[in-house]
């Protein structure tokens, strides 16, 4: 059995005995942790008005119940396209005010966090971010509900000491996202840890969802790791959706159709309902 951490170290994180499912609410109609699955859906990127809100609308009508899309972008090369920045933001805030979907956005800086707070109904922490302790502090003293993502190379036990670091500074609103790891196997983008999701689900009080975009890296699988992420326990679905994925400039490659997006949203609640949620 591999090394735990002491206790001690991640008291808050971890689900005491007998405890319930923490619940994460965003608005009074989206809440993650309970019966009903959250369903996210947009671009990896904000990249202009137009296409996030033509994004925007088509989740909606394919059952998404709230809005993702980078406005600050981690990329890895400094070359390549950063995002809009507070640009990205107004056109998150108007996307919002045309469909009602709250908004899920990455916030890369501590400088940032201020002015990403100001409009986003949800702070997502990005793998390459989930140890920059001073940035975890600093979402940690907003009262906005965190994302955390999982690092591609994070163990399950630093991943609860990430999310230890938000809830120690006051913030007890932290939603796990499972996003796929790096192995020996580069068929994937990356492989996504089922079962990881079935552990934390055991070992943590709060929410768990799965990004199967980022794991899968292509269009084609995402739909399978989304019925697997379901049928393993997940509380909700972050998914990369674009109407013309063929135009992204991110992710291009496993970007979902509206008409993709919906059929995936369908055959997620069958699987959901087998397993008794509602999705
Ligand atoms: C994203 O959600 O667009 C993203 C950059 O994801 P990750 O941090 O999981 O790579
Ligand atoms: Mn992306």
């Amino acid at each position: 059995m591999a090394a735990e951490l002491p206790k001690k170290q991640t008291p808050l994180a971890l689900r005491k005995p007998g405890q319930g499912n923490t619940l994460v609410p965003i608005t009074p109609d989206v809440c993650f942790g309970g019966e009903k699955l959250v369903l996210i859906g947009g671009p990896c990127a904000v990249e202009s008005q137009s296409q996030i809100l033509e994004t925007a609308l088509a989740v909606k009508n394919g059952g998404g119940v709230m809005l993702r899309g980078g406005a600050w972008k981690p990329r890895t090369s400094p070359y390549d396209f950063q995002g809009l920045k507070e640009e990205g933001l107004l056109f998150l805030a108007k996307a919002r005010e045309a469909t009602g979907l709250p908004i899920v956005t990455e916030v890369l800086d501590p400088r940032d966090v201020a002015i990403v707070s100001e409009v986003a109904d949800m702070l997502q922490i990005g793998s390459r971010s989930v140890q920059n302790f001073p940035l975890l502090r600093e979402v940690g003293l907003t009262n906005k509900p965190v994302l955390l993502k999982r690092g591609m190379m994070t163990t399950v036990d630093e991943w609860l000491a990430a999310a230890e670091y938000i809830l120690a500074a006051g913030n007890a609103n932290v939603v796990f996202c499972e996003r796929g790891i790096r192995t020996f196997d580069s068929t994937l983008r990356n492989t996504l840890d089922v079962g990881a999701v079935a552990v934390l689900k055991q070992k943590t009080h709060l929410p768990v969802i799965v990004d199967p975009s980022h794991a899968a890296g292509d269009f084609r699988y995402v739909a399978a790791l989304a019925r697997a992420a379901v049928a393993a326990g997940a509380d909700g679905l972050l998914v990369e959706t674009h109407c013309h994925p063929a135009d992204a400039l991110s992710d291009a490659g496993q970007s979902l159709t509206p008409e993709q997006f919906a059929q995936l949203k369908t055959e997620c609640s069958a699987v959901a309902s087998a397993v008794g949620r509602v999705l």
